[in-house]
């Protein structure tokens, strides 16, 4: 049996599957077990931001582990310790605190845990076409993927994304907190308006609820800044941390101020925070800044958008982007284009039913970009 033959006969197929195994990436490219070589927007869904196989990282996984992989959050540890510091360092002021996990969704289930226990109260207020995750309280802040799954938590309420208005309805003195991404990732990439996020921050002050931002997508440089909040000037409560902070390795990471981290309760984690997982991210963290890849990541996000700004195409509803998260809306099913695309060597992302997502490593070259810019008009403008 292939590759295909194993997973199809002994794996779970939760996912709508491409035809075609990857078995090596080298920065922004992929090849297959063929050797075909593919240019990849898809970046593991927005967690390769340094590269396919970074040697930096590489090197920091190969010492750590045969220095020690595992530790539990009851020992102190000395790469553990860097990276707390790291972290401190480069996040959004005011959010020196970090609880260290192993994935988005883990992130988003600690804190809607951390700001029950914070506020006292039980009430959330999310965004339609927001995605959090799939845990049960991830997705109970998730407007899509939960019919199936109800009863899920009480107490989540979902409104307008951009809509002010709606929001100031929504959010009373039960609010524990309002839950937002600052660039909708999964739900289409809709980037949210700086009127509408300074409402926001001002509505929770007002009503005495925490501001909860998800940057499991958005963050480590994917919009052209290390975290989305820099764009807006944004201080959340807490900021949901994953996907590209360790380069590959499952790691996620909760932030908050001092007066959420004194009043968390209990909570743990086995995996989370392990020395392994941690030098991964100081590597990937390292390399984010000693190469300005926010810097890059923006350059690069306005040379690819203005090319499919020029995107002749009756198919083509709107281009949407942010950096290097890209959201070409199409007015039609955007499904069979992925697949033309891949004929074509480009690996690209669906964002909802309608929209092609392109989540490149931050790395790509200008050529590379040039190329899918190609790839998306010979497929598009048909
Ligand atoms: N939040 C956001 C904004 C995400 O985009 C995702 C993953 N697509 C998650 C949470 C869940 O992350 P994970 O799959 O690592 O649990």
């Amino acid at each position: 049996m292939n590759a295909r033959e194993f997973e199809q006969t002994y794996g779970f197929e939760v996912f709508p599957k491409r035809d075609v195994t990857v078995v090596r990436g080298e920065g922004a490219t992929l090849w297959d077990e063929y050797g075909k070589s593919y240019i990849d927007c898809t970046a593991g869904v927005g967690v390769a931001n340094i590269g396919h196989a970074n040697p930096q990282v590489a090197a920091a996984i190969a010492t750590q582990s045969r220095k020690l992989i595992t530790c539990p959050g009851v020992f102190y540890n000395d790469t553990r310790a860097r990276l707390l510091e790291k972290l401190a360092s480069v996040a959004p002021p005011g959010l020196q605190r970090a609880f260290l996990c192993n994935s988005g969704s883990e992130s988003v289930e600690a804190a809607i845990k951390f700001a029950r226990h914070t506020t006292g109260r039980s009430n959330f207020v999310c965004a339609m076409r927001g995605f959090h995750g799939r845990t049960l309280g991830a997705l109970s802040a998730t407007h899509k993927y939960r019919a199936e799954f109800e009863p899920l938590l009480d107490g989540f309420s979902f409104v307008p994304f951009n809509n002010g208005d709606k929001l100031v309805d929504a959010v009373s003195n039960d609010t524990a907190a309002v839950i937002l991404e600052l660039v909708q990732g999964e739900g289409g990439v809709r980037v949210a308006d700086e009127e509408y996020v300074t409402a926001a921050r001002q509505l929770c002050d007002r009503r005495g609820a925490l501001l909860i931002v998800d940057e499991v997508q958005t963050g480590f440089c994917r919009t052209g800044r290390m975290f989305a909040c820099e764009h807006f000037e944004l201080q959340p409560d807490i900021l949901c941390l994953a996907k590209g902070i360790a380069g590959g390795i499952p790691m996620g990471a909760v932030l908050c101020g001092e007066a959420v981290a004194a009043a968390v309760g209990m909570h743990g984690s086995t995996f989370g925070g392990n020395p392994l997982a941690c030098a991964a991210a100081l590597a990937a963290i390292d390399y984010m800044l000693e190469n300005d890849l926010a810097a890059q990541a923006a350059h690069k996000g306005e040379h690819l958008a203005n090319r499919l700004q020029q995107l002749r195409s009756d198919k083509v509803r709107e281009v949407r982007h942010l950096g290097l998260m890209i959201g070409i809306e199409l007015k039609g099913k955007a499904q069979p284009y992925l697949t033309d695309l891949m004929e074509r060597g480009v690996l690209a992302l669906l964002a909802g039913s309608t929209v092609i997502r392109l989540l490149p490593p931050l790395v790509i070259s200008l050529e590379q970009l040039d190329a899918v810019a190609d790839a998306l008009v010979d497929v598009l403008g048909r």
